[in-house]
């Protein structure tokens, strides 16, 4: 066990709300009648169906491939008929619709030939992270970030510490708590596959000091594997947003990631343990990713638990599954109280990001209207990134996008501490998530005129080339034409000249 070397600035203690949640086993969500599964689950572009309409799949099958580099594939989470290749209903803060793959499941739930790893190690990390890729994985903690991708430090790094993410921080939310309490052997299986691929120095299993069950689950299955002399557990104090990957990093091993940098910049990797668990199953048992738990809690479920749910299950039959009080269009929260987003359609599928379902906050702060910022600096305090908020909220309100860029907004991680503690109820984190979203989008738009004019710019180098050739082909035609022309006059010339000699 280590003990951390450093700490991040501001944060919060706050209550955890996380027995209920704890008090059963890890459930399986009966298998719904539909699963409807988003084309794009994770960052990246959106895998392109090859699978149609009417197509019978088998449980595990691939039914979107990955398109281009930062993609991952998709699978069929259960055997069934693909009934609709359509816009559906996605969960999003936004209300959006996207290109789903509806299955009708068929009750079989039979599993298309799965093609486990006998002995990993003989394996090259390449090939690791090929399989990786193609079994859909990425990262559980919230963000889906294709997990191939940060198994592949690149030729120029090397890897001093693969960090596992088990700080829970956020209210409510014990997914991965369960997750190491009940399958802690299955973690270390990835582990070791990360640590291969990644050839790290040191392995780090960073968790919570109020997890002491999934501590000494871990520590009893760490030691029955005495091979793993590099890895460590990592006691960490409970404070939100330690499991920002940036904050955890700097907990563990006193490291700062800079500006603008990532992590293998510092020489560290960082994981979720659920991604560890799911990189396990894809090499040791040959299958996707096609499931995740889901905790659903809060003061309206009747039997709060974790439960290992199917991609595409609606959160409806979920939600029926726990039993809740909730009214049919009352809202609910995805994600945790602090991080998460309000949604009240109910019809909409689990996805890989899905960790929590919350219906009814305990100390949910009551609706206030906000009142002007009175300056007191406490969202400075709380900010675990040293950013200024007030500042960026200020510039995000008039719109000036370069100063806010020029206060780091990009660092901002949206942990909702400002928003927390701010006296005046400001929502300053719905106004940062514009100002980045605003930027993205005047990115793109310039991205998409320096395109459309580096084109204009080829068609009019290629025309003016074309028609120089063009006339440099007449010119020559012309000039051969006169040389000819030249010769025969020459050649007629010659020839009179000769009959006249003869007649004289
Ligand atoms: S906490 Fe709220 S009121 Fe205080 S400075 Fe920040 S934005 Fe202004
Ligand atoms: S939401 Fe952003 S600005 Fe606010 S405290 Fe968190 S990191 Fe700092």
């Amino acid at each position: 066990m280590t003990q951390p070397l450093g700490s991040f600035p501001g944060g919060l203690k706050l209550r955890g709300h996380k027995k209920r949640s704890t008090q059963t086993p890890i459930r399986r969500t009966p298998l719904a009648k539909q699963l409807i599964l988003p084309l794009q689950q994770h960052i990246g572009a959106a895998a392109v169906p090859i699978v149609e309409v009417g197509d019978k799949v088998l449980k595990g099958q691939r039914i979107a491939r990955a398109e281009g580099h930062v993609s991952v594939c998709l699978h069929a989470p259960s055997s069934g008929t693909v009934v609709a290749i359509d816009e559906q209903a996605i969960p999003h803060p936004s209300g959006l619709s996207a290109a789903c793959i509806t299955i009708e499941t068929d009750g079989e739930d039979k599993w298309a030939e799965r093609h486990p790893v006998k002995g990993f190690q003989d394996m090259t990390p390449h090939e690791i992270r090929q399989i990786i890729r193609d079994a859909g994985i990425v990262g559980l903690g919230g963000a889906g970030f294709p997990s191939f991708i940060k198994l592949n430090p690149g030729i120029h790094h090397t890897v001093e510490s693969l960090i596992l993410n088990g700080a829970e921080c956020e209210p409510y939310i014990t997914c991965d708590d369960m997750l190491m309490r009940e399958r802690a052997d299955g973690i270390l299986d990835g582990v070791e596959i990360m640590l291969h691929a990644l050839n790290a120095q040191e392995v780090l299993l960073a968790i919570e000091d109020n997890k002491s069950q999934a501590i000494s689950s871990m520590e009893l299955a760490l030691a029955a594997r005495p091979h793993l002399t590099q890895t460590k557990i990592a006691v960490i104090p409970t404070r939100y947003p330690t499991g920002g990957e940036k904050q955890i990093i700097q907990v563990v091993t006193g490291k700062e990631v800079p500006t603008n940098g990532l992590p293998i910049d510092i020489g560290i990797v960082c994981h979720n343990m659920g991604t560890a668990y799911a990189v396990g199953r894809a090499i040791n048992h040959g299958e996707p990713l096609i499931s995740r738990i889901v905790t659903v809690t809060g003061t309206d479920v009747t039997h709060a638990g974790n439960f290992e749910t199917l991609f595409g299950t609606p959160i409806s039959a979920l939600l029926e599954f726990a039993e809740t009080k909730r009214q049919p269009d009352e809202p609910f929260i995805l994600g945790g109280p602090m991080m998460g987003f309000n949604l009240s359609g109910d019809n909409l599928p689990v996805t890989k990001t899905a960790n929590c379902i919350l219906v009814g906050v305990e100390d949910a702060a009551e609706k206030a209207e906000p009142l002007p910022c009175i300056r007191c600096g406490d969202c400075a305090s709380a900010c675990p990134a040293s950013l200024l908020p007030q500042q960026l909220y200020w510039h995000a309100r008039a719109k000036d996008f370069d100063q806010t860029r020029d206060y780091n907004l990009f660092d901002c991680i949206e942990c909702g501490c400002c928003d927390y503690v701010c006296p005046s109820k400001i929502p300053l984190v719905s106004y940062f998530r514009f100002a980045k979203t605003e930027i993205m989008n005047q990115e793109r738009e310039r991205k998409k005129s320096d395109l459309a004019r580096e084109r204009f710019e080829t068609r009019q180098a290629r025309m003016e080339r074309e028609q120089r050739e063009k006339e440099e082909r007449q010119r020559q035609r012309k000039a051969a034409l006169a040389a000819s022309k030249a010769k025969k006059e020459q050649d007629a010339a010659a020839e009179t000249s000769s009959a006249e000699d003869k007649e004289n």
